[in-house]
């Protein structure tokens, strides 16, 4: 497979009147052609700023690049003309909002302005780009689609406007779809016909899909491999095999046992992570998650741990992961 997109050592700052505010501070990974990629993590974890980052949507200021790199087949992101970021953007890399009206206009026909992308970035006549814009919105289970397609927004359910996101996301064929907590609002039901459909569009044509979410069991299902962050850092990385069946980080244990369908304590309840995260002005000293961590000791908040790898590509950052005696559920050591 070949490597579509490397994020290297990515930081993301805003410069605000209470300090500096550290969101994406050190996140590495990289995406193969037609691969599935979950981030997970807690709000404020620096998940969508990671994918703000790669789409070139963060405000500057107060936002910027305070360090490493973006590499789209091997072309700084970072360093794009304006120009080259907007022909990039839906081109090759499409995002698919929460919220289906951060993309939609009210005040502009559904079909009309998946029609403009086309118009934009492949040339393609207003009749043309209309007929393909109502096959797109059938492709995506818009029932009636040319019909529809003459709608507002306002006159599509919430389940509807998802889809039309996902047909204006995937009109131009993007080599990578970033789907930013695409189902949250939306309910069990339709939630899982639009994962499918996106499974469905990927395997059609081979796209590389960064999904993000606070759900780990969204992305159970779906992704080939899962970086977990906290605090603006990735804490654990690997296969969806290696952190969901073999977990190391305590962070990652606690998503896991606060997942309904994963995992109850032995009373039969889930087991919620204490307290909140932290204020990424003022992150916490060593491990930024040790205020919160049942496991920790004087060292976790002298020292920062670095990802380390404990084998076939899994790395957790965390003084203890892979140590022998460590194991989910025991607080071996006891916290100092
Ligand atoms: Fe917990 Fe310490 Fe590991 Fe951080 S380094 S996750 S505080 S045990």
């Amino acid at each position: 497979m070949s490597t579509l997109l490397e994020v290297n050592g990515l930081q993301t700052y805003f410069d605000t009147i209470d300090g500096v505010l550290k969101a994406v501070d050190g996140v590495t990974f990289s995406l193969d052609r037609g691969a599935t990629l979950g981030i997970v993590g807690e709000s404020g974890s620096g998940k969508s700023v990671t994918a703000l980052s790669i789409m070139r949507l963060i405000p500057m200021p107060p936002g910027r690049f305070a360090g490493g790199d973006i590499r789209y087949e091997d072309r700084s992101i970072l360093e794009m003309s304006a120009a080259e970021v907007r022909s990039l953007r839906g081109n090759n890399i499409a995002m698919i909002f929460q919220d289906p009206m951060t993309s939609l206009n009210p005040v502009y026909r559904v079909g009309k302005q998946i029609g403009e992308s086309l118009r934009l970035h492949k040339g393609m006549s207003r009749k043309s780009a209309d007929v393909r814009a109502a096959e797109l919105l059938d492709v995506v289970g818009i029932p009636n689609a040319s019909q529809r397609a003459k709608d507002y927004p306002h006159q599509f359910s919430g389940g509807m406007r998802q889809r039309a996101m996902i047909a204006m996301a995937v009109a131009c064929d993007p080599d990578i779809l970033i789907a930013d907590e695409p189902t949250t609002a939306l309910d069990v039901t339709i939630q899982a016909q639009i994962l499918d459909l996106m499974i469905e569009l990927q395997q059609e044509k081979d796209t590389a899909i960064i999904m993000i979410t606070h759900d780990l069991g969204i992305v159970a299902d779906m992704v080939d491999n899962v970086m977990v962050m906290y605090a603006g850092r990735p804490v654990e990385e690997g296969t969806v095999d290696q952190v969901f069946y073999d977990p190391k980080h305590p962070y990652t244990w606690g998503l896991l046992d606060s997942l309904p369908r994963y995992d109850v304590d032995d009373k039969g309840r889930l087991i919620p992570i204490e307290g909140q995260p932290p204020s990424l002005i003022a992150v916490p000293s060593g491990c930024a998650f040790h205020p919160r961590c049942p496991y920790a000791r004087d060292v976790c908040r002298a020292e920062e741990p670095k990802l380390s790898n404990l084998g076939d590509g899994h790395v957790a950052a965390c003084h203890f992961a892979g140590s022998s005696g460590f194991v989910r559920g025991s607080t071996a050591g006891g916290a100092a």
